[in-house]
């Protein structure tokens, strides 16, 4: 029997398990034997459906309706929605009563799950705990060779077509890449199940425990409050526990989700970006730029809200000790401080002794007088720094095929006039949602990047004859636009590019 696949997808996050309901709903419609894509199988490095499992914060909201779900805008009636998702557990009348279009990011989470144990028992194969490492051609034209790693062995299967959806790795910035072995510092990534064990470590040397963390996005802000929350409940000494927020700008910005500027999250944009740059060149940068506080660097209102209030609060309790000079309880809750316009630009270990409280020391410029100064030391620092979208570039370079899809060549400002040119690089800017790729590149800048050529219907334009097709999602935000990397179009997407899939000829 041959076991070669029809089609094997890189990664298991919502936008493959968007794809994997796509061709379920196919194979229901038009059955499953005469379908082209038959044998498919997603390779998920998660031990199990997870959603940015370092990010499920009590408390914190979907930043997107419930009904821009898995499959809803594109098919309503699927079994897949969130509103069946909710039917099958018997909440739907208590989410109702809640009266919210959000739901919390542990509900949306556990929707994903369900989604993806559902797809799973309906004859698509998912393989959890294994990375995909590297990806070939085999001598048999159209097959590809896809390896993967699981607890230190290698396993291989073919497949004559492939899906990359990997979504983004932490973005690090530069000042700290040579530390990152170092387990006081940790990206918001893996930071809810990283924390609770890295504060009871510092809480053990009983003094007050001091936190940096870095960037002004969405991710930051919430990592701050909960911060906040945590180091409430642990005993201070003397003095209270600190937390310092650093942030590039003047100020904390919000995210503009208003009813006019959320139309750019409609499918019909996906068109308007894509073709933008070949009808007018330039005007896919004015368009990022016009859009990006809508994601980028930006926190959503209710967020800023709950974080100026602690700030203020802890105002008023100083007023109030100062006065009476008996605020002894006030004063040993945690101190929180924004340090704006602040840029690391450089950061040291330093041994740790009687004398010194902490280990980590921030060298911060002001972005306005440019001068520098020493912070610290912080116990613990932490990344709010986004993501970059590399993973398919790296995957793609792992052999000779590579070369059959990319050019070896710096993007450029006039490159990304041209159409088809997808990649993205990293900027370290933070996200509202919070991802973050980057943006497309700024004029004028370069990226590293191999330059990819990509279809409208997500597939790589081979520069030699190549007879697999090779799809990517989320990498594509350059002329795919700011829908890219986020929740809004998914269940759109899939219907696209399975479309394209079932093709004998996929669209150019
Ligand atoms: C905390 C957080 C909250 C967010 N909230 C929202 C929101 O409210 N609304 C919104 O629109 N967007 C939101 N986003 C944006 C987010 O990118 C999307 O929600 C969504 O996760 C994108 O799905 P994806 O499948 O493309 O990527 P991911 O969700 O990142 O999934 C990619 C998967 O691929 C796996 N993988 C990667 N490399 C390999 C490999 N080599 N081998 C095997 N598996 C691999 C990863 O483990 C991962 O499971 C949020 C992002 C974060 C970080």
């Amino acid at each position: 029997m041959d076991q070669t696949y029809d089609l094997v997808g890189c990664g298991f996050g919502p936008s493959n398990l968007a794809i994997a309901i796509a061709i379920v709903e196919r194979w229901n419609s038009e059955s499953r034997e005469r379908c082209p894509i038959k044998k498919v199988c997603f390779i998920e490095k998660h031990p199990r459906f997870l959603w940015h499992p370092g990010m499920l914060l009590p408390g914190t909201t979907m930043q997107i309706s419930f009904l821009k779900d898995l499959v809803t805008l594109r098919n309503p009636s699927s079994e897949f929605t969130f509103l069946a998702y909710l039917h099958s557990n018997n909440r739907l009348l208590s989410f109702i009563n809640r009266g919210s279009f959000f739901p919390t990011r542990r509900e949306f989470a556990d929707y994903l799950a369900w989604a993806a144990e559902k797809v799973k028992t309906l004859g698509i194969e998912i393989s959890y705990g294994e990375e995909v490492v590297e990806i070939r051609e085999t001598c048999i034209e159209g097959v590809l060779q896809i390896t993967s790693s699981r607890d230190g062995s290698q396993i291989t299967r073919t497949t004559k077509n492939l899906l990359i959806s990997p979504g983004g790795s932490p973005a690090i910035p530069s000042a700290v890449t040579h530390m990152m072995d170092s387990e006081n510092i940790l990206h918001t990534s893996i930071y809810a199940y990283s924390i609770p064990r890295l504060l009871s470590q510092t809480a053990a040397k009983q003094r007050p425990i001091r936190i940096a963390v870095l960037g002004g996005g969405q991710s930051s802000a919430e990592v701050t409050i909960d911060l906040y929350r945590r180091l409430e409940h642990l005993p201070a000494s003397d003095r209270p526990h600190e937390v310092d927020l650093i942030i590039r700008k003047g100020s904390l910005k919000p995210s503009d989700d208003s009813p006019f500027t959320n139309t750019i999250f409609n499918p019909e944009a996906t068109d308007l970006f894509y073709e933008i740059s070949t009808a007018n060149p330039g005007a896919r940068s004015r368009l990022f730029s016009e859009y990006r506080n809508t994601n980028y660097g930006v926190v959503n209102p209710e967020t800023l809200d709950t974080l100026h209030e602690l700030l203020y609060e802890q105002e008023l309790s100083d007023g109030i000790a100062s006065r009476s000079n008996s605020g002894t309880a006030e004063n040993s809750a945690p101190r929180l401080r924004i340090l704006n316009n602040q840029c690391l630009i450089g950061a040291s270990l330093t041994e740790e002794t009687d004398q010194t409280e902490g280990r980590l020391s921030l060298t911060l410029q002001d972005t306005h007088k440019r001068t520098l100064a020493a912070f610290g030391p912080y116990d613990i620092l932490i990344l709010g720094t986004g993501y970059e979208r590399q993973i398919h570039t790296k995957l793609l370079s792992s052999s000779e095929l590579g070369k059959k899809f990319y050019r070896d060549q710096t993007i450029t400002e006039t490159d990304l006039l041209n159409p088809l040119t997808a990649s993205s690089t990293p900027d370290s800017t933070e996200a509202s949602t919070p991802t973050s790729s980057s943006l497309s590149l700024e004029p004028g800048m370069t990226s590293p990047s191999p330059k990819l050529l990509v279809t409208r219907k997500y597939r790589l334009v081979p520069i030699e004859p190549c007879k697999s097709r090779i799809y990517v999602q989320g990498c594509v935000e350059s002329t795919h636009g700011i829908s890219d990397t986020l929740l809004s179009v998914i269940g759109v997407r899939a219907g696209e590019l399975v479309d394209d899939l079932w093709k004998d000829e996929p669209d150019t």
